[in-house]
């Protein structure tokens, strides 16, 4: 008789082809505490274990690959991505500009941490801080972004990823949403997760869906500083933005061309506190050994609200966007925990694990 398996049946032993072969077909994690406590099943798709360590590395691939195959960048002749961000697009576009061959540039508010910008740098990225001034400005950062990529003429592209539904938003109806119908078998009765661009909410939505023939509830997950639980919960109305969150990646001042074409599919909106954010990463640190970033942690409070909601017997699924590993010198610092009022939020016996 075979030994029982200690790990779950490889896919594929075929050798992929390198960067862009390692992208997506992430595994889908059963968040064992949290299922048996709500006697549902809690399912978090693995995306920090795409090859540049988030979520983003698929929507960075389809980008490129939809300029491609539209004619704007050629494919062996060095053209150039022009791309304004600083978080895990960016850090996406450079692992694929690199892997295919392009050059790639980053514009970047100059607030962004010395962190981020040597990343970039070292995946090659020529990157370029320009004055934090508001979208309305035309000097902000996506703006600059855009003119330049427009100076360049033929041979190079703006990815645009915040209205670039067709391409980012596609990249999570072709993939993400596949892989998690398969990986459930079908068995899937909700999908919830927050939103920056809307790309993975909108297209694993729509997937999901389509192939329920509607079954399947879509909450959207709000961080503080967002508005989109607001827009939800007033059926329409957008309002300014308030406070500020610790999550990065996440929330939202307005409704993006991605989530545009799907906003009446969402069926509920969360509001998701910090202090329940901080508390859950450090406790999937502690019950589950998984060390991921508080977008995610996010992710997975939203999860467990509507397992409760839904009520035992369902199957929930949301995202692991990325590690804790690119914000590891804030989210496990006592210091910074303390100026942002979240010590107190995470239980005495996980403190043994704020360790700057
Ligand atoms: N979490 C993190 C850490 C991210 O970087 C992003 C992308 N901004 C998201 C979540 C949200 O993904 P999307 O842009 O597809 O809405």
């Amino acid at each position: 008789m075979l030994a029982k398996r200690l790990y779950s049946t490889i896919t594929s032993a075929k050798p992929v082809d390198g960067f862009i072969g390692a992208i997506g077909n992430t595994p889908l994690l059963r968040l064992k505490t949290l299922s048996q406590q709500t006697q549902c099943e809690i399912l978090a798709k693995a995306e920090f274990m795409n090859p540049g360590g988030s979520v983003k590395d698929r929507a960075a691939y389809y980008v490129v690959k939809k300029a491609e195959e539209s004619g704007q960048l050629k494919p062996g002749s060095g053209g150039t991505v022009v791309e304004g961000t600083a978080g895990n697009t960016g850090i996406g576009l450079a692992h694929v500009c690199r892997a295919k061959g392009y050059k790639c540039v980053i514009y970047m508010p100059n607030t962004q941490s010395q962190e981020k910008i040597d990343l970039l740098k070292m995946l090659g990225a020529d990157v370029r801080p320009v004055p934090a001034v508001p979208y309305d400005n035309p000097d902000n950062y996506n703006h600059q972004a855009k003119r330049y990529a427009e100076s360049l003429g033929e041979n190079a592209v703006w990815t645009d990823q915040f209205d670039n539904w067709k391409a980012n938003r596609q990249a999570h109806i072709e993939t993400t949403g596949p892989e998690i119908w398969s990986q459930t078998e079908g068995k899937v009765d909700g999908f919830t997760c927050a939103t920056g661009t809307g790309g993975t909410f909108a297209g694993v939505t729509r997937y999901l869906k389509e192939k329920s023939g509607g079954k399947v509830k879509a909450f959207i997950a709000d961080p503080p500083g967002s508005v989109l639980y607001s827009y939800f919960k007033s059926g329409g109305k957008l309002t300014e933005r308030q406070g500020s969150s610790i999550t990065e990646g996440i929330g939202q001042g307005r409704i993006t061309e991605n989530l545009k074409p799907d906003v009446d599919l969402v069926d509920d909106a969360l509001f998701i506190k910090d202090e329940d954010t901080i508390a859950m990463l450090y406790r999937l640190l502690d019950e589950e050994g998984l060390y991921i970033g508080a977008s995610s942690a996010l992710n997975v409070v939203a999860a467990n609200e509507m397992a409760k909601i839904l009520g035992p017997g369902h199957t929930i699924v949301t995202i692991i966007s990325d590690g804790a590993y690119r914000y590891q010198s804030r989210l496990f610092s006592r210091k910074w925990l303390e100026s942002k009022g979240l010590v107190d939020a995470i239980p005495k016996h996980l403190h043994k694990y704020i360790v700057l």
